[in-house]
């Protein structure tokens, strides 16, 4: 397997991070964890694409982690040659959210079968609602999801991807806890969003310290690799961004509490799972 990652950053807008995305490469084909902002062009990057992903799993509905669903939910059918449903494993949510997202782009879709005479079926998607157990089984290619704690944001899910004796967790947005605990047990790879909880609090902005309550800071997912087992810890949704020449900081506050490799997540970067 292969972890890309697509999206490194997090809601507020930069210019060298794509929003919450991360590409898992399979032998079941390319799965994608999250669609946040530029997703698409970042999958371009990867050699990927809307019509390429054999499923979408949402790890929740926070705004910075499906920004960009509607692009996907488009490109996937305006460049199709036959119906091509996307589907979608998400928390309990998703399937309003994939009904808003069309009745959003009904317009688009009533431009686009009026123009191309070619294009005879209307975008759709085939939506699994989860809250825990396996999600996904083809092709050797198991993917598990367990709730995780983002509270008060419910529910909300982490995902285990397991093909041919390699695993790769997607935690998405929450602090320790059991559920993502469960999944990681021996896992490879560890994808985890983090935010900088001591950096937060010296800018002191209300906004910005609660966002602390909610996501695991650096060595909160430190101790949750060290806890699992868990031989890379890569550290993605970095709030904030971090400065250039600071990226030494986040790598040694991973340290002090997880002995395995860290990777403090750009975009595109790759983390090959090789035994
Ligand atoms: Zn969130
Ligand atoms: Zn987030």
């Amino acid at each position: 397997m292969q972890v890309i990652i697509l999206g490194s950053g997090s809601p507020l807008p930069d210019p060298d991070r794509a929003g919450p995305s991360t590409l898992v490469r399979t032998s079941a084909g390319d799965l994608l964890f999250d669609c946040g902002r530029g997703v698409l062009m970042r999958a371009a990057a990867a050699g990927s694409g809307a019509g390429a992903f054999r499923s979408l799993f949402l790890t929740h509905l926070h705004s910075d982690h499906i920004t960009d669903l509607n692009d996907i939910f488009t490109m996937r059918w305006a460049l199709s040659f036959e119906p091509n449903p996307l589907p979608v494993v998400g928390p309990i949510g998703t399937d309003t959210l994939l009904r808003a997202t069309e009745a959003m782009l009904e317009p688009d879709i009533g431009y686009r079968l009026a123009h191309h005479a070619d294009l005879q079926w209307r975008p759709s998607s085939t939506v699994t609602e989860a809250e825990r157990g396996v999600v996904f089984d083809e092709g050797g290619v198991r993917v598990t999801a367990a709730p995780t704690d983002h509270a008060p944001v419910r529910p909300t899910l982490g995902f285990r991807i397991d093909d041919g004796g390699q695993s790769v967790v997607v935690a998405g947005d929450t602090v320790p806890c059991r559920g993502l605990d469960e999944l990681c047990s021996g896992a490879d790879v560890l994808v985890h969003t983090v935010v900088r909880s001591d950096l937060l609090e010296q800018i002191g902005l209300p906004r910005l310290t609660d966002v602390i309550g909610y996501h695991s800071s650096v060595p909160d997912a430190a101790r949750t690799a060290a806890r699992g087992g868990v031989r890379t810890l890569v550290l993605t949704h970095l709030v904030p961004a971090p400065a250039p020449g600071t990226e030494q900081e986040w790598l040694d506050q991973a340290a002090a509490e997880f002995d395995g490799e860290v990777v403090l997540a750009t975009d595109l970067a790759i983390i090959d799972i090789a035994r």
